[in-house]
């Protein structure tokens, strides 16, 4: 019995909890034969007959395990690039006949993917916190002038009316996060931590 690698099976708990981790063992296990979901179903409830677990997949059922379960889970595997499906018309009931296959091997490429996407958004927000970023001036509060980074860097960050230090808006701080985030995101290897 084949297993799957810690950082799979942690992906696959995001994407469908236990449930995508048992589907996703059938999945590894079949990988030279296409199977249907009413066997990777089956193949699950006697895996955890035979094994004595104790689980509760289908807590408003009496049933271990539910078709209509794996089906889902299947479909969010599918949407998330981890699982191929191809269907065949069953000549005698004219039901479709669903055969699934993993594509593991993607994973990798799935999860550079989803870095990126968070990095951008960051970088996004951080565009904006910068465009957004003033400095003004606490001794004359009233007049409400706001000066944005450049022009607080011309006036070497002095108010031009009293002479005080321009002190910059409350997103200095979330700017400073957000710059620590794309650091640590730029920095982590997903990967090592779990294959090593
Ligand atoms: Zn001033």
């Amino acid at each position: 019995m084949k297993g799957l690698s810690p950082l799979l099976k942690s992906f696959l708990y995001i994407i469908g909890g236990d449930v995508a981790i048992e589907v996703g063992i059938e999945l590894i296990n079949s990988e030279n034969e296409d199977i249907t979901d009413e066997d990777i179903t089956e193949n699950i409830k006697e895996r955890i007959v035979q094994e004595e677990r104790e689980v509760d997949f289908e807590p408003d059922d009496t049933d271990i395990l539910k078709l209509n379960t794996v089906r889902k889970t299947l479909y969010k595997l599918y949407s998330e690039k981890l699982a191929q499906f191809r269907r065949i018309r069953d000549k005698s009931t004219g039901w479709f006949i669903y055969y699934w296959w993993h594509e593991f091997d993607m994973l990798e490429e799935i999860l550079m993917e989803k870095k990126k996407t968070i990095e951008n958004k960051l970088r996004e927000r951080l565009e904006f916190e910068e465009n957004n970023y003033f400095f003004s001036c606490q001794n004359c509060k009233d007049t409400k002038i706001k000066y944005n980074f450049d022009e607080a860097f011309e006036l070497n960050f002095r108010c031009p009316d009293c002479g005080e230090p321009l002190i910059a808006d409350d997103n200095k701080d979330l700017i400073h996060f957000l710059k620590e985030k794309i650091v640590s995101i730029e920095n982590a290897n997903v990967f090592k931590d779990f294959n090593n």
